[in-house]
């Protein structure tokens, strides 16, 4: 039988990084992968999101285009021609992570993994023994129990679509049903949300929630809040009729499910090992992620503390910090910043002003809204919002929050300043940039 230092099972984000650095520390490494290199986010997640993102957000700058004298002949957009180069691209991250595997010497085994014992793992009906086990399995789309599910696409199927539909609903509030509906949306589909709650990305700042929603709303997404689904039917022209529990009812061509992922274990027989669940089907892991079978850990978004890319990936470096070099760090989970490429953007980092008020005595909260200058010339009501928190005590941002063009990629820098504990006078006598939207982030002077 075939022996390792670490047997670990997903290639996806967590996994391929915790193999390449146990063998580039000279350990035995093999992984297993059932289905494609990268995982979720390479193939179905974060990069093919992204790109069509871009696709979409591309019409709102060809209308801009005329605010600054250009004329653009008829636009045609090509959703074959999208997904085809899309596909090209991620088979080249394909294959990028395979050549790092290789040139690491990790050993690639195809196939679905199962375990056989604390120990001993099966592929395709060979027998694989190693001192330490990692499960990077991952998460797959969680879709809710109602009467004609099968008829529904997730995120999984959506890079997929053979053509483009006219009209989509997508249930959910989270993540991946706001950055659905905007990337329809721009693409020209009718587009609709339809959200169980009052008021969707719970867990965000309420005022950046309600700006999301208003802006959204103003580019042509139907937002329908307190919706409730009750059932979908296929028609025979291969729509879908949805029925609401209050007895109104719609047809579209696609109904796409956004409702979270769910930790993905169903093919490890986790029955033959002491690895135990949480209640939401999560591997339960202790000190340095290791389960509740000392030979076997786990990562990434199969021990669903935070479903984020760079969430497994500092876990996997942590990981084998720990088993190869011999150092024990505890995982900081607080103040990580995040994104949602909806349209627009939200970028994030720290507290909320609802957590904010829960946790210190006087918070001052500073905010700004306008016209972004890009849409100046174009009279579009589209404006950038953003906000910042501050412990009045102590002077420390505590937290900010952005909705407006590359929200993102301004919040990551700010994130920065916010890990090394940055009072508002930090911020204050830091120069801006002018003129950048950014640039507000060091110029709020009266909060209100
Ligand atoms: P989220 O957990 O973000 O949101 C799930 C949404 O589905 C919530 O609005 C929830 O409502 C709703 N929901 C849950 N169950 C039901 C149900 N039975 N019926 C109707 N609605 C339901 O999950 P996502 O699927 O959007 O994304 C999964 C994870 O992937 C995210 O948490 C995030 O960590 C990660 N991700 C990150 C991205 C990024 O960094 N940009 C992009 C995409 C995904 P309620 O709020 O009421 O519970």
């Amino acid at each position: 039988m075939k022996e390792f230092d670490l047997f670990v099972i997903g290639a996806g984000s967590g996994g391929v990084r915790a193999s390449r650095l146990a063998a580039n520390l000279g350990k035995t490494v093999a992984v297993a992968e059932q289905e494609y290199l990268g995982g979720t986010c390479v193939n179905v997640g974060c990069v093919p999101k992204k790109l069509f993102y871009y696709g979409s957000h591309l019409q709102e700058d060809f209308a801009l285009a005329n605010s600054f004298g250009w004329t653009l002949s008829a636009e045609q957009f090509s959703w074959q021609t999208l997904c085809a180069n899309k596909d090209r691209e991620i088979e080249r991250l394909n294959n990028v992570y395979k050549g790092l595997l290789e040139s690491s010497g990790v050993t690639l085994v195809e196939g679905a993994a199962r375990f056989v014992d604390n120990h001993t793992v099966e592929v395709g009906g060979t027998q694989y023994r190693a001192k330490n086990i990692l499960i990077a399995s991952g998460s797959q789309p969680y879709l809710p129990d109602i009467p004609g599910n099968e008829h529904v696409i997730t995120s999984r199927d959506v890079f997929y679509l053979d053509k483009l539909p006219s009209k989509i609903i997508v249930v959910g509030g989270g993540y991946i049903a706001v950055e659905f509906a905007s990337i329809f949306n721009g693409l020209g589909v009718e587009t609709e949300l339809d959200y169980r709650g009052e008021l969707f990305l719970r867990g965000f700042d309420n005022e950046v929630r309600a700006v999301v929603a208003d802006e959204m709303v103003k580019k042509g997404v139907t937002i329908r809040f307190n919706s409730h689904v009750d059932r979908i039917e296929k028609l025979g022209n291969a729509q879908k009729k949805i029925t609401y529990r209050d007895g109104s009812m719609r047809v579209v061509d696609e109904v796409l499910y956004a409702t979270g992922r769910e930790p993905y274990t169903d093919l490890l027989s986790l029955e033959n090992t002491q690895v135990e669940l949480a209640d939401n089907g999560a591997i339960r892991v202790f000190d340095n992620f290791q389960t509740s079978a000392s030979s076997i850990y786990a990562i990434g978004d199969v021990i669903d503390r935070m479903q984020l890319t760079p969430v497994a990936l500092a876990e996997a470096s942590m990981l084998i910090a720990h088993l190869f070099g011999h150092k024990n760090q505890v995982m900081d989970y607080e103040g990580i910043p995040t994104a949602v490429f909806s349209n627009p953007n939200i970028g994030t980092v720290g507290l909320t002003e609802e957590q904010a008020k829960e946790q210190f005595e006087t918070v001052d909260v500073y905010r700004s809204r306008f016209t972004p200058m890009k849409r100046s010339l174009s009279g579009g009501d589209e404006k950038t919002f953003m906000k910042m928190i501050v412990d009045r005590g102590s002077d420390k941002v505590l937290g900010l929050h952005m909705v407006g063009d590359d929200a993102g990629e301004i919040v990551q820098g700010m994130a920065v300043a916010l890990k090394a504990g940055a009072t508002k006078s930090v911020f204050d006598s830091t120069m801006g940039i002018h003129p950048t939207t950014a640039e507000e982030f060091v110029t709020m002077r009266t909060p209100g």
